[in-house]
């Protein structure tokens, strides 16, 4: 199969049915035409997966569709951004119909799910790897930056940490029981926090994705603001499932391990208090902005060792 007879067989159709949005012109061209809506500013970002590095070899690749555009997404819910459509770019060894039709699958259901059109791409052949640009818009002047944090700010992470990275030691297990399942769902099908980044652009101070940790990621919005944090280590939202399989390490794991695409934001006490309900029952308070750098945990022990095992100690990616 050429280059073209792939992309019209697998991109095409996909493009095709994805809703146009704010799309002027589609896959086919060599560009797409994207409008902006008046009194909108365009929010786009790049991310880059290669195999062995960023999902296991052999990885399932319905699994693999999901996951890259969940990744990319998630820098769009991270700013408050609207989301509005895609290019990919991928690389190939080889044109293998029956992994490229499980690979549309998955990033047509994911670009469905996410409100994502299929505007356009690359294809080439060489070592498995994708990149997709994710373009959407804010709002003039409301997209949520790393930046905007102070002191006396609230810090928040939404939903549960660490099950995405736990679920790693599951991936090769034939007949996974439930609450295993439970983990590797979070590892397959990561479920970038859309609404919620667009509902809290305008409230939040400052937001970030997580995507290689809390302890990492915290401290890029922190270096972002110039300011440090008091986090409280037993307010961390845990799920049972972890908590059930991991025992006793399930702190670190949502200390250290990536891949679970929750946002960690801050606002001032009286911004949370005021929002929706729907907006408060997603989020955890886990500690507060300090003017004085550096982060200071509520257990000593922790401050020692997270400082001393730096930020990737608990990171083991296939
Ligand atoms: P050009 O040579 O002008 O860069 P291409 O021949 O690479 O264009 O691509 C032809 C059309 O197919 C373009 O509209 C491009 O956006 C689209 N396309 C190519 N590869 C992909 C892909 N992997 N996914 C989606 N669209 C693709
Ligand atoms: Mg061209």
């Amino acid at each position: 199969m050429g280059e073209f007879e792939l992309i019209r067989t697998y991109f095409l159709p996909l493009a095709q049915a994805a809703p146009k949005g704010a799309l002027v012109l589609g896959l086919g061209d060599d560009c797409a035409v994207q409008r902006l809506p008046a009194g909108r500013d365009l929010v786009f970002s790049i991310d880059t997966m290669v195999e062995g590095i960023h999902f296991p070899e052999s990885y399932p690749p319905d699994y693999l569709g999901w996951r890259a555009l969940a990744a990319a997404a998630s820098d769009l819910a991270a700013m408050g951004a609207e989301p509005a459509c895609f290019t990919l770019a991928l690389t190939l060894p080889e044109a293998n119909d029956q992994w490229l039709a499980r690979f549309a699958r998955g990033l047509a259901d994911a670009g469905s799910a996410f409100g994502l059109a299929l505007a356009g791409g690359d294809t080439t052949r060489g070592g498995l790897a994708l990149s997709i640009q994710v373009h959407g818009t804010v709002t003039q002047g409301l997209a949520l930056t790393r930046s905007g944090a102070n002191p006396g700010d609230l810090v928040c992470v939404s939903g549960t940490l660490g099950d995405a990275g736990a679920a790693l030691e599951y991936l090769d297990v034939t007949a996974p029981t439930e609450v295993e399942r439970e983990l590797l769902e979070r590892y397959h099908h990561p479920q970038p926090r859309l609404a919620l980044g667009q509902a809290l652009a305008g409230l939040a101070t400052a937001a970030i994705d997580i995507s290689d940790g809390l302890v990492a990621d915290l401290q890029h919005l922190l270096d972002a603001s110039e300011v440090g944090a008091t986090i409280d280590s037993a307010r961390l939202p845990l799920s049972s499932a972890l908590k059930t399989l991991t025992g006793e390490r399930a702190l670190q794991f949502a200390l250290h391990s990536g891949d679970d695409y929750e946002l960690c934001l801050t606002l001032p006490e009286q911004a949370l208090r005021a929002a929706p309900e729907a907006i408060r029952d997603q989020l955890t308070v886990i500690g507060v902005i300090d003017s004085q750098t550096g982060v200071r945990w509520s257990d000593e022990s922790l401050s020692a060792s997270v400082a001393e095992t730096g930020f990737d100690h608990f990171r083991s990616r296939p």
